[in-house]
């Protein structure tokens, strides 16, 4: 598959694609598209050392003004949509239609962050001394490591960029080391905006080559002031401790083990649909995808079937093709651990339909479904793949408990038309996810909420809302303008 075109039309120079020992592959055919060099030890010290010193001017530029360089590049994304939605699906195997989607999403973001970077507002603070105001300012951060999974190649980094460019901090960015060359497009598309924005500093934005020992380097450098690291729960465990031991701030969006409960009051159609899309849809390679759907009794043997059914008739296949739905998996351990969980799930004595291995190249697989009985062993896993454990219940208490049971906390759902039990879903005693959600699956979400899950998903909040903040400093203010020094809670100190 030649990519050459595609590259030089995101203005990327061969040097960066056509040399170096790491191989990138296509998950389409897993043939070899290019060659990259990882960045060594020096090289990766280098590029935070230059992330610092562009922080010390960047801090300084007006928010406003650091929007109109996150205007620019949104307008060179916007041009360049074809051709970089293109190349996701050619280095991730997402189906066009949604390569296309995160570019948008990248799009959504800037325009967002655009709009923020007139909006960082801080508080005015009521002080209880006379002649005195205080207030509440955000003040920007330092430069901010971005480490970022395969399945997201480059929207991810756009929720993280967007954000903290207006909140006046640099970026060095370590993508998968199975999909650097979006990133390397990315970084070409915010040089050009750079240069049309004229007097952004060097080394506002660098890419980092490498795997996990450079992850790593980037969580160790105390030159790194938030670490926003988004992958398995596995990862960051380790990201995790390492950033808190240097007193660093960590953001971390890690793994998902996401349910959906289809109660006796949904809209059958609707609701089979909106299955269909986030269990098997990006071939259950997204974060959000939808693992677990408990069926309540009454509707269990007619919506069953028909979900199978429907699995069946998806067309699996080149993700570059019109009306391919589900594409490849990413490479062949992800083959491995699916059927490993199969395996496992068969053991467990599940009625498993689908999973095999279709023909191909690439990693092709039909999407599995797999009937339990329990809610045990391998459903309480992720494993990054379109298997939906599908399971009864009978009350809504049982399901919610069931699907609140795992150590993952981020998406969920609910198909009802009944505004109790949606409203029960949605309390305090309903679903302890991140994201929950009446009537759409788990998947998919808009820019302009809060991104992020609980418990093992790591806590963190990107994107839309108030996720700002992360990027930023709060620093508390109280300015004396009388000539008296009053001390708070009425403490005398008189000399
Ligand atoms: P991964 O954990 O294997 O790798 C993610 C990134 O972390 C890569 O850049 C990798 O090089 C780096 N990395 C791995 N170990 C590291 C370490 N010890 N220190 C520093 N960096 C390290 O994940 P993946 O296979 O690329 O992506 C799939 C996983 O990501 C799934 O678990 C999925 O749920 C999760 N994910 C979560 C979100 C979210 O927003 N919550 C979004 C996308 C993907």
């Amino acid at each position: 598959m030649k990519i050459t075109d595609l590259m030089y039309d995101l203005g990327v120079e061969d040097r960066l694609f056509t040399q170096g020992p790491l191989a990138v592959a296509t998950p389409i055919d897993g043939s070899e598209i290019a060659r990259v060099a990882p960045d060594d030890d020096a090289e990766i010290d280098a590029k935070i050392r230059f992330a610092e010193k562009a922080f010390q001017s960047w801090r300084k530029v007006p928010a406003p003004r650091r929007g109109e360089l996150v205007r620019l590049l949104g307008e060179e994304l916007r041009a360049h949509k074809n051709a970089l939605g293109r190349l996701v699906t050619i280095e991730c195997g997402k189906i066009l239609s949604e390569g296309l989607g995160e570019v948008q999403e990248m799009i959504d973001i800037c325009d967002f962050a655009v709009g923020l970077s007139r909006q960082l507002y801080g508080l005015t603070i009521a002080s209880e001394r006379p002649g005195h105001h205080m207030r509440e300012s955000w003040q920007p951060l330092g430069p901010v490591g971005v480490i970022s999974a395969f399945n997201f190649p480059v929207a991810v980094w756009s929720w993280n960029a967007a954000l903290a460019l207006v909140c006046g901090d640099t970026l060095v960015w370590k993508p998968s080391e199975k999909t650097p060359l979006t990133a390397l497009a990315v970084q070409s598309l915010l040089e050009r905006a750079a240069q049309k924005f004229g007097d952004a500093p060097e080394g506002l934005m660098s890419v980092v080559i490498g795997g996990r020992e450079a992850g790593e380097r980037i969580a160790d450098d105390k030159n790194i002031a938030l670490v926003s690291a988004t992958g398995s729960t596995r990862m960051g465990r380790d990201v995790g401790p390492r950033v808190a031991r240097r007193f660093g701030r960590v953001l971390l969006e890690l793994g998902g083990n996401n349910a959906g409960i289809v109660a006796p009051s949904a809209d059958p159609d609707l609701a089979l649909r909106a299955v269909c899309f986030s269990a098997a849809g990006t071939a259950g390679q997204r974060c959000t995808s939808l693992r677990r759907l408990f069926v309540h009794d009454s509707i269990y043997d007619d919506f069953v079937p028909r979900l199978k059914a429907a699995y069946q008739s998806l067309p699996v296949g080149d993700p570059l093709k019109e009306g391919t739905l589900v594409g490849p998996l990413i490479d062949k351990d992800a083959l491995e651990r699916m059927q490993d969980a199969l395996a496992r799930a068969k053991e467990q004595s599940a009625a498993v339909a689908g999973g095999e291995r279709l023909e191909g190249e690439g990693c092709y697989v039909r999407p599995a479904i797999a009937e339990l009985s329990d809610h045990e062993g391998v459903v309480n896993e992720e494993t990054f793949a379109p298997i939906l454990y599908v399971m009864r219940y009978e009350n809504l208490e049982d399901a919610i408990a069931l699907q609140n049971s795992v150590t993952q906390g981020l998406s969920s759902c609910i198909f009802t038309r009944d505004v109790l039990e949606a409203e029960t879903f949605l309390s305090a005693t309903g679903s302890d996810c991140g994201i929950a959600n009446v009537n759409i699956g788990p998947s998919g979400a808009e820019i302009g909420g809060a991104f992020g899950g609980e418990k093992e998903t790591g806590g963190g909040r990107e994107s839309g809302s108030d996720a700002w903040k992360a990027y930023m400093r709060r620093q508390t203010q109280t300015v004396n303008y009388s000539t008296a020094l009053p001390l708070a809670q009425g403490v005398k100190f008189d000399i």
